[in-house]
């Protein structure tokens, strides 16, 4: 719903505006005041505008109704930032949950990265596709508690794992799709955190799982009979938000993985590389280079740049693109100099339900992938959603990986006059 100056009340409209802007009334009781969060808008922009002697009708001009939401998705609405869409395809996936040829919508403002993208997908396409699994899913939240020593750290968890039965009825009586799949403790000192791992249906499940483990947590302090007093509900051993390596080893969200082979005739059609140039990039770069930089979860070429424009399009939190960009890219020669490639995502947090995948243009992008809202049985659209992302995320690899193989090291060969290529 787009709103304009027209759609209100002129005068009560321009009284809020002057209040704003004399610090009479705050940003956030304008809607209240004016009885609809799309005035309320309206009026922060007009306000904003006189203040800075800007104009921010570009931000303004929006078709989002924050009627719909404020309380759920933005506070203090002024209108919304547009990013330009791109699609890469056709790209085949033959997974487990999605089989098929898709086009795959990327924002982004980073000029070349869709056309990047594209051509790993039409290489990947050209020889047969990109399989893929989901290995593992489970969204974790790890309360941090405080027990008064290590005896006590010791026995807290063993009365934890006795009674696990209660704690995770606790859980599950605030969700009809979250499950706790199972409780990881971490003991140090005289601290625990209890990793609380569930599995999420279609939701990323970050806030079903932030108000189970708080449920859990209840529990635990009203039946746990010694001494323990809840530190933190987000300990950060669960891990959001950051790269770490409990995320890389025991997972968070969706563990994906994708792998293709590709003809060697494509990779140098289509790629303008050799698969030997290209597996000794991927080498030498994303696991030498990385070791060397000393990289957590990097070891790859650019898997941020697919995972954030992935994000952006449809709706996802983008702020975990730190800990589901964490890849590890693999190469291998096969064959007669056929390429072997694999992404593997130890970390992937995707849905299609909740949070920015209710809004309209990002569930259209859902809906192109054939994953919007939730699957039957539930969870099957959130993992169909996470091959495609892999698939897409190994197209970028491939590409860039060859791209550079082919600038540089082909570039080496023909200046050197070197007939034979090296070996990873
Ligand atoms: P959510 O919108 O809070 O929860 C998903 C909702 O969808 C639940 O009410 C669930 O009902 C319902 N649902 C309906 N059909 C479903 C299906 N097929 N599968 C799963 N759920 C279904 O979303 P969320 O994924 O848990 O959390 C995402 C939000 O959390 C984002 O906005 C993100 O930015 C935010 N976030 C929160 C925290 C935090 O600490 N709270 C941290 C990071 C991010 P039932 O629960 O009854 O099953």
């Amino acid at each position: 719903m787009s709103f304009n100056n027209e759609s209100y009340d002129k005068t009560r409209l321009d009284e809020v505006v002057d209040k704003l802007v004399r610090g009479e009334l705050k940003m956030h009781e304008a809607d209240k005041v004016l009885g609809n969060s799309n005035a309320g808008a309206l009026a922060r922009r007009l306000a904003l505008e006189r203040m800075y002697g800007v104009s921010l009708s570009s931000i303004g001009s929006t078709i989002l109704d924050f009627e719909e939401l404020v309380g759920r998705n933005i506070e203090n609405p002024i209108g919304a930032i547009q990013v330009p869409v791109g699609v890469v395809g056709p790209l085949r996936v033959e997974g487990e949950y999605a089989h098929g040829e898709y086009y795959v919508p990327l924002a982004t403002t980073e000029g070349a990265l869709v056309a990047s993208i594209n051509r790993g997908a039409k290489a990947i396409t050209l020889s047969g596709g990109a399989r893929t699994r989901v290995v593992r899913d489970g969204m974790a939240r790890a309360p941090l508690f405080w027990t008064p020593s290590i005896v006590d750290a010791v026995k807290f968890v063993e009365w934890v794992r006795d009674n696990i039965e209660g704690i995770r009825r606790a859980a599950e009586s605030t969700t009809r799709h979250g499950k706790l799949v199972e409780v990881q403790p971490f003991i140090a000192g005289n601290l625990v955190w209890l990793r609380m791992v569930y599995s999420t249906g279609d939701a990323m499940g970050m806030n079903m799982a932030t108000i189970a483990s708080d449920a859990a947590a209840r529990y635990i302090l009203e039946n746990y009979p010694g001494k323990a007093s809840l530190v933190a509900l987000s300990g950060n051993m669960c891990t959001d938000k950051k790269a770490t390596a409990v995320n890389i080893l025991l997972g968070r969200g969706k563990t994906v993985i994708a792998e293709a082979l590709i003809k060697r005739d494509v990779v140098l059609k289509v790629l303008k590389a050799t698969p030997e140039d290209i597996d000794y990039v991927a080498k030498a770069k994303n696991l030498l280079g990385s070791a060397y930089a000393g990289a957590l979860g990097g070891f790859n070429a650019h898997v941020a740049n697919i995972i954030a424009a992935i994000f952006i399009a449809t709706g996802q939190d983008v702020a975990q693109v730190v800990e589901s960009s964490m890849a590890f890219t693999w190469t291998e020669i096969r064959g007669d100099g056929d390429l072997y490639i694999s992404v593997t995502l130890p970390s992937l947090e995707v849905g299609t339900v909740g949070g920015g995948t209710r809004l309209p243009t990002q569930r259209e992008a859902l809906e192109l992938l054939g994953v919007a809202g939730g699957g039957e049985p539930p969870g099957v659209n959130a993992r169909k959603f996470a091959e495609i992302i892999a698939a897409t995320v190994l197209a970028g690899e491939l590409n860039l990986l060859a791209a550079l193989a082919a600038n540089e090291l082909a570039q080496a060969h023909k200046r050197l006059g070197r007939g034979g290529v090296r070996q990873g």
